[in-house]
């Protein structure tokens, strides 16, 4: 895979990184990952993911935009209300960088369509706001020992998680089997804006170390950001032996 002059300019101020070059530059352009759901984590994400020079990316979302939407999905203005997330994101994204290949998926994650959408990407990305659609990517990837990268945020924190299932350590199922009571959705108690940018930024930054092979201090914990104590925090999630995935050390 050879780079022409204008990648090379494009790119230049993450290449003279060591720990990227030449060489990690093509990886993540090689790379293939997969963006579920188009929301205020997908955003800014996918956004980082392209202007980084990911030039294989599949976006999963079946929602239209909507007024509510624009105080976080920052791809999203007043002329997009009523279009599908994925049709716009992909225009705005081709605007950052036309090369890149975005495979669009309007449709949502089932038992169904899981294996045809998830198949052929390596790293999985998930900012859905919905708890079953979380534990179904979490058994898929399990399963295929692919890695999964996941985001979720409510009022004023976020929790970042990263399995890389072609290792031994415990899954999503591991850490919560069973729906809690109330289930966390931004929808109805609230999401500050920047937490939004901020959790979907770290996931883009741990699917690039990813990529690079660079340290993986997440994979198997979980991180909790506190935007109002300003706090961040990395716990191990524990192995549970009744998880129906069979987890194993
Ligand atoms: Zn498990």
């Amino acid at each position: 895979m050879a780079f022409n002059l204008k990648e090379f300019k494009r790119f230049e101020k993450q290449i003279i990184l060591k720990k990227v070059g030449i060489s990690g530059q093509k990886k993540i352009k090689k790379a293939k990952v997969l963006v579920i759901g188009m929301g205020g984590l997908g955003c800014p994400l996918l956004t980082y993911l392209a202007s980084s020079g990911v030039n294989n990316i599949g976006i999963v979302d079946h929602d239209k935009i909507e007024l509510g939407n624009l105080n976080r999905q920052i791809l999203f203005n007043t002329s997009d209300l009523g279009k599908y997330k994925v049709n716009q994101a992909k225009l705005k994204i081709k605007k950052i960088y036309n090369q890149i290949k975005i495979k669009t998926f309007k449709i949502k994650i089932s038992k169904k369509n899981i294996k045809t959408i998830l198949n052929e990407y390596g790293i999985i990305c998930d900012g859905t706001d919905n708890f079953d659609t979380r534990l179904l990517i979490n058994d898929y990837c399990k399963k295929n020992r692919k890695i999964l990268i996941s985001a979720a945020i409510n009022k004023f924190d976020g929790h970042l998680f990263k399995f890389n299932f072609k290792k031994k350590i415990p899954c999503f199922r591991c850490f919560m089997p069973q729906q809690p009571i109330q289930e966390v959705n931004c929808d109805e108690e609230g999401i500050f804006p920047p937490v939004a940018g901020i959790l979907g930024s770290l996931q883009a930054n741990e699917v690039l170390k990813t990529i690079l092979d660079l340290k993986d201090d997440l994979n198997g914990n979980i991180l909790i950001f506190d935007s109002l104590k300003m706090s961040i925090r990395k716990s191990k999630i524990q192995i549970n032996p009744n998880c129906k995935n069979i987890c194993k050390n």
